[in-house]
């Protein structure tokens, strides 16, 4: 075949492609008509049958003489061509078998009429009778819808039969044989020429079926590319916000309809803005495109869908509903982007590679659900994983005030907190240990809401770091206790809780020079707690900020030393004034274990050369092991509950 087309010119092998085409197409046309054309030939024979039986009548009324025998034989080829038609049917045979028995079944009924009614004694009325012969061959040109070859030998037959009969009349004279003959000859033409049209007709109408099923499947195609395109982020090729949107709702409503639920995990490129700045927004895009398709693979093991939900934010969502599964797979993405440790040295926080934020919630039975509500538990969530210092995962949960639900309006108060004198300060004495004195006041917040009632900072302090509030409300506090204490000389220093999300503000240091000049105490009167809450070996931009305020004299203390991981590493990189050992040291300290790790890490801090201070001292025999202990300070509610103002300074006096 080849070779052939090799050799012929371009117009043959169109010649050629066309007649293969054309093949395949009448190919098809038998396969796909096979059966409404078999269902079709099986109703024609029924009719024609009823029809051939009929003109049982008209045998009675012109050949009465005859009229048994060619009832008989009207019946016998109806029964026989009928029973064989429904048992082909019912055997399922082709229809090209079909049409052949019908056509059999067409030219042996013409037959089974003209035979025995020729044998008539009524010659006249059989001439006449001859007419209906011409019947039969329209019915196997225009009646069933055999192919023309099939449809012209079936007619040839019925018009040879007629011929031969015509022969074997005795009163067949010249003119009836010359009219007679030219009537079932032009018959003959004219419904061939039908028929042949007809099968034409047929063709066409099946070509002009097939091309508007092609056109239509073109245009699904396209309709469905352009779905597609409509749903793709033009730039990564995920999901864009529109099909992700959709996508949550639909598992949403799933959800709802009682079908398992699901995790929203909200995924945000740390420091994208500064990475865009300094090399440019193509390798920003281009960033974007590597996170996205990393993301991708990671996320193939779990079912989950994966948006662009705007920026250099992305959203998983996934099948899962529980805590466990949702944080293995938010720590997954995190270490997935962290693992291909892509450049971005301008993040100022230490690190130096492209890392991500990761925030989820996941749905649960609640009152109130909405699915606004998921993505705000998740935004939240995400938040939660910024303030904290970022490439951190945080899961929403509705009992943590990090992510907490009913602290919206906490984090509304805290806004107007100043204004509104809602916010306050009590004072804690801290206790020379050697001297007995009061060496100092812890300066701690407290938050009244509008009912009167307080608020532990435990909750509301991550609330303002995450708001913002905390440059603020921090700045206040600073302010405020430098005069409660410092220029009332209540105590001669005063310590002053700062979280590391506020050293990381830009000129939180000039401010607190500000506030040093504007109340004219010393520096070294006041100390700031720094709690060892996040990693400092990435947190460059805090150890500048601590070195600055070292440098105006203020005191740094390490609080709550020993809660995190992070205490050890803090201590390397900063040289703390003090490190406040946190009361959890205490619960057990009557134990030969506790007592022995409290040693232990009191040595360590000693070695270091850090001055010690213990906080939560309950109870008189606490304070004595610390005498003991030679700690320097000492912190608890044995010494003095936080308090007031006022009634710390009336303490002090007493
Ligand atoms: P912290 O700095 O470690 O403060 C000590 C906490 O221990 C205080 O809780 C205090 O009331 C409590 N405490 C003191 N002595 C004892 C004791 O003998 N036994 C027990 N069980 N507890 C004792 P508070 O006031 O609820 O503060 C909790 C935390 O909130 C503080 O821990 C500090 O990290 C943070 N915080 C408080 N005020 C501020 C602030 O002005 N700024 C910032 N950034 N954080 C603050
Ligand atoms: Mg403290
Ligand atoms: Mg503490």
């Amino acid at each position: 075949m080849t070779q052939t087309r090799r050799d012929t010119s371009p117009t043959d092998r169109r010649e050629i492609l066309d007649k293969e085409r054309h093949a395949e197409i009448v190919k098809l046309f038998k396969e796909q008509t096979q059966v409404e054309r078999l269902a079709a030939a099986r109703h024609g024979i029924w009719e024609a049958a009823v029809i051939y039986m009929a003109f049982s009548i008209t045998d009675i009324l012109l050949i009465a003489d005859v009229a048994k025998t060619v009832i008989l034989s009207r019946f016998l080829i109806t029964v026989i061509g009928l029973l064989l038609i429904e048992g082909f049917f019912y055997l399922k045979v082709r229809s090209e078998t079909f049409d052949i028995t019908c056509a059999l079944a067409l030219v042996l009924s013409y037959f089974a009429w003209l035979y025995p009614a020729s044998m008539t004694s009524q010659t006249d009325n059989f001439r006449y009778y001859m007419v209906f012969g011409s019947l039969f061959m329209m019915s196997a040109n225009l009646f069933f819808g055999f192919n023309i070859k099939l449809s012209i030998v079936t007619s040839s037959c019925v018009l040879g039969l007629f011929f031969w009969s015509l022969s074997s009349l005795s009163v067949a004279d010249n003119a009836y044989i010359t009219a007679f003959g030219t009537f079932y000859v032009s018959c003959f033409m004219f419904t061939s020429y039908v028929s042949l049209r007809l099968n034409r007709e047929r063709f066409q109408v099946y070509l002009n079926a097939l091309e508007a099923k092609e056109q239509n499947r073109e245009a699904t195609e396209r309709g469905k590319a352009l779905l597609r395109l409509s749903n793709t982020d033009y730039l990564t090729g995920v999901d864009n916000r529109r099909a992700i949107d959709q996508r949550l709702r639909d598992s949403w409503n799933e959800w709802q309809n009682g079908s398992a639920g699901f995790a929203a995990i909200l995924v945000d490129v740390d420091f994208f803005k500064k990475y865009n700045d300094f090399y440019g927004h193509q390798a920003g895009d281009h960033c974007l495109v590597l996170v996205a398709n990393a993301l991708k693979n990671a996320l193939i093991p779990f079912n989950a869908s994966l948006g662009r939900y705007g920026g250099e934010e992305f959203i998983v969502v996934a099948p899962l509903v529980n805590r466990e599964d949702v944080t293995r797979l938010a720590e997954i993405i995190r270490k997935t982007v962290e693992d291909m440790a892509l450049a971005h040295d301008q993040r100022k926080d230490g690190l130096s590679i492209v890392t991500v934020s990761v925030g989820a919630a996941f749905t649960r039975e609640q009152l109130d659900a909405r699915l606004e509500k998921l993505i705000t538990e998740a935004d939240r969530a995400l938040y939660s994983a910024k303030a904290n210092g970022r490439n951190c995962v945080r899961i929403f949960d509705p009992a943590d005030p990090l992510t907490g639900d009913d602290n919206e309006h906490i984090a509304a108060l805290l806004r107007v907190a100043i204004s509104n004198n809602l916010i306050s300060l009590v004072y804690q004495p801290i206790l020379n240990v050697e001297t007995g004195e009061i060496d100092a006041a812890e300066a701690l917040m407290r938050l009244k809401l509008l009912d009167g009632s307080h608020v532990s900072p435990a909750v509301f302090i991550p609330i303002a770091e995450r708001t913002g509030s905390i440059l603020d409300i921090g700045l206040w506090s600073i302010r405020q206790a430098c005069h409660d204490i410092l220029v009332s000389d209540a105590a001669p220093t005063v310590s002053v809780n700062v979280s590391p999300i506020q050293l990381k503000i830009k000129g939180f240091a000039a401010r607190v020079a500000e506030i040093l000049a504007e109340t004219g105490v010393e520096g070294h009167r006041r100390a700031f707690e720094i709690t060892e809450g996040i990693n400092m070996d990435r947190q460059s931009v805090v150890l500048s900020c601590l070195k600055d305020l070292e440098a105006m004299g203020i005191r740094i203390w390490l609080d709550d030393f020993g809660t995190g991981f992070a205490g050890l590493s803090w201590l390397r990189l900063f040289n703390f004034d003090t490190v406040k050992i946190d009361r959890s040291f205490l619960l057990n300290v009557e134990t030969e274990r506790g007592g022995a790790l409290l040693k232990d890490i009191i040595s360590l801090v000693r070695n270091r050369g850090h001055k010690i201070l213990v906080e939560g001292i309950e109870m008189e025999e606490q304070l004595k092991l610390m005498q003991q202990l030679k700690i320097d300070y000492v912190q608890g509610y044995y010494l003095g509950h936080p308090s007031p103002l006022d009634s710390f300074k009336s303490r002090l006096l007493a």
